[in-house]
């Protein structure tokens, strides 16, 4: 590599929305300032269903995208539309290892409100990218932060994810500017 400026890789596993895609690759570029590319589908990841919980072991798709090669890509967001765990949660929106190479969002739990109700395209849309974003700000390198409309905010819940804002702390910023040297 000749450049240290990284390119993000946006990989839907299965039948994700175009438009979906375009909009995390969209704010990929403007917020963290990256190229990206939108990637061919790959299938949805069935290996990792546990059959008992009935959803997909986040740590077990990680594990298999962090063994894949990327050739043009420094880093990748893979989007599902099947819900995620990990073992010491009852679900994840997104996860992703501290400065690995593969994250993952998965819409499943986006689309619907805490009270029951279902929110507007826009909304479950502007959630994804959320998501998306703070995945990404681990792969380089970013920890959580308190300021919780941060996007590097940790959200355990939709109501905190729709607090963040689409964009990093002022702190955050200057340690992405950094990391991103
Ligand atoms: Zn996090
Ligand atoms: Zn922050």
């Amino acid at each position: 590599m000749t450049s240290n400026k990284k390119s993000v890789g946006v990989l839907p596993l299965g039948d994700v929305p175009e438009i979906v895609l375009k909009f995390i690759a969209g704010h990929i570029t403007s917020c963290f300032k990256l190229t990206t590319q939108i990637l061919l589908p790959l299938e949805q990841p069935e290996y990792a269903l546990d059959e008992r919980r009935l959803q997909y072991n986040a740590a077990t798709i990680i594990e298999t995208f962090e063994s894949m090669h990327f050739s043009d890509h420094d880093k990748v967001i893979a989007v599902l539309n099947q819900d995620l765990f990990i073992p010491i949660f009852t679900h994840v929106f997104g996860e992703a290892r501290q400065g690995g190479k593969c994250g993952l969002v998965s819409l499943f739990r986006l689309a619907k409100n805490p009270d029951g109700s279902t929110p507007p395209k826009s909304i479950i849309h502007e959630r994804a990218a959320k998501v998306a974003l703070h995945e990404l700000g681990h792969l380089l390198d970013l920890l959580h932060c308190e300021h919780n409309k941060c996007l590097m905010h940790f959200s355990g819940g939709i109501d905190e994810v729709d607090e963040m804002s689409l964009d990093l702390c002022e702190y955050c910023s200057i340690y992405l500017q950094d990391k991103l040297r």
